[in-house]
């Protein structure tokens, strides 16, 4: 029985940590010959789980895919270095000069601006979601945060939440709520973010030069949000009413 019970939760961590970060579940199931002593085994596992990691920033570029905004040098940044940890942050090298040429001309635009990415791809697979973004599964597809004003009215680098996803700017929708959809509005969590205003010259900015980059087939901004930027563009998209809000960050996707 008590067999059972472990093969489960075994399983259960290798198919979360598979889905969270590509590369964990593999790492659980190769520190699984130290399970007898429970720190050698997550000794084992976080230090072959950094192995895996160092080597696919090595070896994801012979699969079509590179490590973007980590370390690296350049005006893109990553919103947070969990998705570093979680191997969150691979694309196409088309994918990568995309970004990258957008963060150079936001810098040329204004200075104090840095692009900061969130959520893009894997390291490997096409076809391998990065949940919850159903199609973040083929290295051409890559959120990237709003802006936003500081508490004194400046232009500034901080985010409304620590991820930068959920903090939704308010506005009007014509989606029914509904109980099964990605469409999450998390009401609960949106006391917990911080009060600042949405940047909306370098928000716009951000949106006009995504849309004049010819590479650049799909951007997702809430209507509302398009709206109040005062900015529409054929490349725009409405995701859908089952898909997740594009009023916390932009989705852009290559053609
Ligand atoms: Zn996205």
């Amino acid at each position: 029985m008590r067999t059972a019970l472990q093969i489960l939760l075994h399983g259960a961590a290798i198919l979360f940590l598979t889905l969270l970060s590509q590369l964990g579940g593999l790492a659980w199931v190769l520190a699984l010959p130290f399970r007898r002593r429970r720190v050698v085994f997550f000794a084992g596992f976080a230090a072959i789980y950094a192995a895996l990691s160092v080597t696919a920033a090595w070896v994801a570029p012979t699969f079509g895919r590179v490590p973007m905004a980590c370390g690296a040098e350049g005006p893109l940044r990553i919103a947070s270095p969990v998705y570093c940890l979680l191997n969150r942050h691979y694309g196409t090298p088309e994918l990568a000069a995309v970004l990258n040429d957008l963060s150079r001309d936001m810098t040329r635009r204004h200075p104090d601006a840095t692009v900061q990415l969130l959520d893009a791809n894997f390291p490997f697979f096409d076809g391998f979601p990065l949940l919850p973004h159903l199609s973040h599964a083929d290295g051409r597809k890559a959120d990237v945060a709003l802006f936003y004003l500081d508490p004194d009215g400046a232009p500034g680098p901080a985010l409304r939440s620590p991820l930068g996803y959920f903090a939704f700017e308010d506005g009007p929708t014509d989606c029914p709520p509904r109980r099964l959809t990605l469409r999450w509005d998390l009401a609960w969590l949106q006391p917990l973010w911080r009060d600042l205003s949405l940047d909306r010259v370098r928000t716009r900015d951000l949106l006009a030069l995504l849309a004049a980059d010819e590479r650049v087939g799909r951007i997702f901004v809430e209507p509302h949000l398009r709206a109040t930027l005062d900015i529409d563009r054929p490349t725009f998209g409405f995701q859908g009413c089952r898909a997740a809000r594009h009023d916390d960050h932009i989705h852009l996707q290559l053609k």
